[in-house]
């Protein structure tokens, strides 16, 4: 039987030089659009992508548009489920067209929703004087979701603004969508916008061409939890948001 991970990757495989411990050998895996490394790898990390590139077929599942995906230094070589599951690519890098017509259909729904929240997080944040924008993401053409980050990386205007206009906006008219909130990241999803949906889409894909599989799902963020929960086996980093609310809840 063939065994599937299905990997978030940021704050999963790989972070920022900030989050790394001190005094371990770092590796670049991420870069930004100068080719600046922007992501690096800890040698547990290393050891974990090694055995899980060796053994497994590594399906990376992503909030990751196409253009950041492939500054990802990582030789992933079967599906890749992007943009919180808005877009699917198949080993050959192809884009899967029948999800991207579903997902196109679903977030046209979505669009006015999008503009609607965006306004609302900008407008409050002005009104606090914080610097902070939201902007809505789109790839292939499909506006997907908004995101908001903090120029000063301050998590806790982010969380005021989650709480003050985001939650209040979806208790209202936006009932269709989902907050994911992580560190200085603050996005707003439709609730059709999901790395489940992809992931399941993928399985039933993997499953015609290998008959049974063991499915594997590892991911930092609460955001990841639904995705994970539908694997067979969960894998949580020590220290992420999905471990401090899970395993050191206990
Ligand atoms: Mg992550």
């Amino acid at each position: 039987m063939i065994k599937v991970l299905f990997a978030d990757l940021d704050d999963s495989l790989f972070q920022s030089r900030e989050k790394c411990p001190e005094g371990v050998a770092l590796q670049p895996a991420a870069f930004l659009k100068d080719g600046a490394a922007i992501s690096y790898t800890t040698p547990s990390q290393r050891d974990f992508l090694e055995l899980a590139l060796t053994s497994m077929t590594v399906v990376p599942t992503t909030a990751r548009n196409l253009n950041a995906f492939r500054r990802v230094d990582i030789p992933f070589c079967s599906y890749a489920v992007l943009d919180y599951g808005g877009v699917i690519l198949h080993p050959d890098g192809s884009a899967d067209t029948g999800w991207q017509q579903e997902m196109q259909a679903a977030m046209a729904l979505s669009y006015a929703g999008l503009q609607r929240v965006m306004d609302v997080m900008n407008t409050y944040a002005t009104s606090c004087g914080f610097g902070a924008t939201a902007r809505i993401i789109e790839d292939f053409g499909t506006p997907f979701y908004v995101v908001m980050k903090d120029p000063d990386k301050r998590s806790d205007r982010l969380a005021q603004i989650e709480q003050q206009a985001v939650a209040t906006w979806i208790a209202t008219e936006g009932s269709d969508f989902y907050i994911h909130r992580n560190g200085n990241n603050l996005a707003v999803l439709p609730k059709a916008l999901n790395k489940a949906h992809a992931v399941q889409r993928v399985s039933q894909w993997l499953r015609a061409q290998h008959g049974e599989i063991t499915t594997f799902g590892l991911g930092d963020s609460r955001s990841d939890a639904r995705f994970m929960a539908a694997c067979d086996y969960a894998i949580v980093p020590t220290g992420s948001q999905l471990s401090s609310s899970t395993l050191g809840a206990l």
